[in-house]
C-alpha cells in the first residue's frame, strides 16, 4: 500500500535531482505489467525472446510487429531495443552454430551479427521502422572494443540509406548506444563515450566477465556480487565518463533494481535505472526518500574499499539511513 502512493509520482531525490525508472522486458506480453508498475520508460527490451520462440528466424515484418506494439505501448515514452543477444547460453536451433568450449566467450551477441549481416540487417530495418511509432533507442549488447562499435553503426547507417530510398518512414533522430558488460568496454568508457549515444551498464554480465564467475554457477554464487570493489569502480568509472561527454548513463543490469545498490548508484550519478517491472515502485519510494548530495559521498568512500564484505555491509548501512527509515 505504502509503493502503491508513489504511482503516478515523480522520481526525484528529496534534493531535486531526476532519474528515470524504467522496466525490462521481453515481449508485448509484459507491457500489462510494466504499464500497471508505472514504468517511465523501457530501458531493455530483450529482442533475443522473439527470435527463441520461432522455429525459424523471424522475418523483417514479424519483427516489426512486435516491436511496433511495444512502441506504441508505451505512448511515447523512450524504448531501448536491444538488437539479437544470443549466444552465450540462448541457443537458436535453427542457427548451427558449431559447439564451443566456451560459448560466454565465443560467437555471440555482436559478434554473431556482424558475422551473420544479413539477419542483424532484417532486424535494424524492423527496429528503424518501429521508431515511426515512438522515441526508440537502439542497443548494441556485448561491445568490447570500438572496431565493433564502428561496425554496427555503419550497417546501422546502410539500413537507414535502405529505407530512405524505399520510402519508408522511420525516426530520423533515432540514437544508438552499447550495452557497457565487458570490462574492456568499461575501461574503454572514455572512448566509446566519444562515438555512442549512451551507455547501458549490464551488471548481470559485466559482474561475470570482471570476476571470471559464470553467472549461472549456483556453487560460485558467493563471489558473484554487484558489490565487488573491482565492479563498483568500473561502474563509477563508466558513469563519470559518460557525464564527462555529456551522455546519458544507464544500467539494467539486476543491480539496477537491488534497493542495497541504488542508494551508491544515485550517489555516483546514475541517472536512468532499468529494472523487472516489479521493483519500480519500490525504486521510486527509496528515490523519493533519499539525498543525492549524501550520497556523493558515500559513493567516493565505497569504491576505496578492498572486499565485498566490506562494500555490502556499508551499501546495507546506508539503508539504515534517517531519510530511508525516518
Ligand atoms: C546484463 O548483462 O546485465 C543484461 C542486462 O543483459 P542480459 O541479462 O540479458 O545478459
Ligand atoms: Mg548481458
Amino acid at each position: 500500500e505504502r509503493l502503491s502512493e508513489v504511482r503516478g509520482m515523480d522520481s526525484v531525490t528529496l534534493d531535486g535531482a531526476r532519474v528515470e525508472l524504467g522496466a525490462n522486458v521481453g515481449s508485448s506480453r509484459d507491457l500489462d505489467e510494466v504499464l500497471k508498475n508505472d514504468a517511465e520508460a523501457i530501458g531493455l527490451y530483450r529482442t533475443e525472446f522473439l527470435y527463441l520462440e520461432s522455429s525459424m528466424l523471424p522475418t523483417e515484418d514479424e519483427q516489426f510487429e512486435a516491436y511496433r506494439s511495444v512502441v506504441a505501448g508505451m505512448g511515447g515514452r523512450p524504448v531501448v531495443i536491444r538488437t539479437l543477444d544470443i549466444g552465450g547460453d540462448k541457443k537458436l536451433d535453427y542457427l548451427s552454430i558449431p559447439e564451443e568450449e566456451n560459448p560466454f566467450l565465443g560467437y555471440r551477441a555482436i559478434r554473431l551479427c556482424l558475422d551473420r549481416q544479413d539477419i542483424f540487417k532484417v532486424q535494424l530495418r524492423a527496429i528503424l521502422r518501429s521508431s515511426a511509432f515512438g522515441k526508440v533507442r537502439i542497443l548494441f549488447p556485448m561491445i568490447s572494443s570500438l572496431e565493433e562499435l564502428r561496425a554496427a553503426k555503419g550497417l546501422l547507417e546502410e539500413a537507414k540509406e535502405e529505407l530512405r530510398a524505399e520510402s519508408v518512414e522511420f525516426d530520423e533522430g533515432v540514437t544508438s548506444g552499447i550495452m557497457v558488460e565487458v570490462p574492456s568496454a568499461a575501461i574503454l568508457s572514455d572512448q566509446f563515450a566519444g562515438e555512442c549515444d549512451f551507455f547501458s551498464i549490464g551488471t548481470n554480465d559485466l559482474i561475470q566477465y570482471t570476476v571470471a564467475v559464470d553467472r549461472g554457477n549456483d556453487k560460485l554464487s558467493p563471489l558473484y556480487s554487484p558489490c565487488h570493489p573491482a565492479v563498483l569502480r568500473l561502474v563509477k568509472t563508466v558513469i563519470e565518463n559518460g557525464r564527462r561527454a555529456g551522455i546519458p548513463v544507464a544500467m539494467c543490469g539486476e543491480a539496477a533494481g537491488d534497493p542495497r545498490l541504488i542508494p551508491v548508484l544515485l550517489g555516483m550519478g546514475l541517472t536512468e535505472f532499468s529494472m523487472s517491472p516489479s521493483s519500480i515502485l519500490q525504486a521510486r519510494w527509496m528515490v523519493r526518500n533519499l539525498r543525492k548530495s549524501d550520497l556523493e559521498k558515500a559513493a567516493e568512500y565505497v569504491v576505496t574499499l578492498g572486499t565485498t564484505a566490506e562494500a555490502e555491509a556499508f551499501c546495507e548501512s546506508l539503508l539504515m539511513s534517517p531519510d530511508l527509515c525516518g
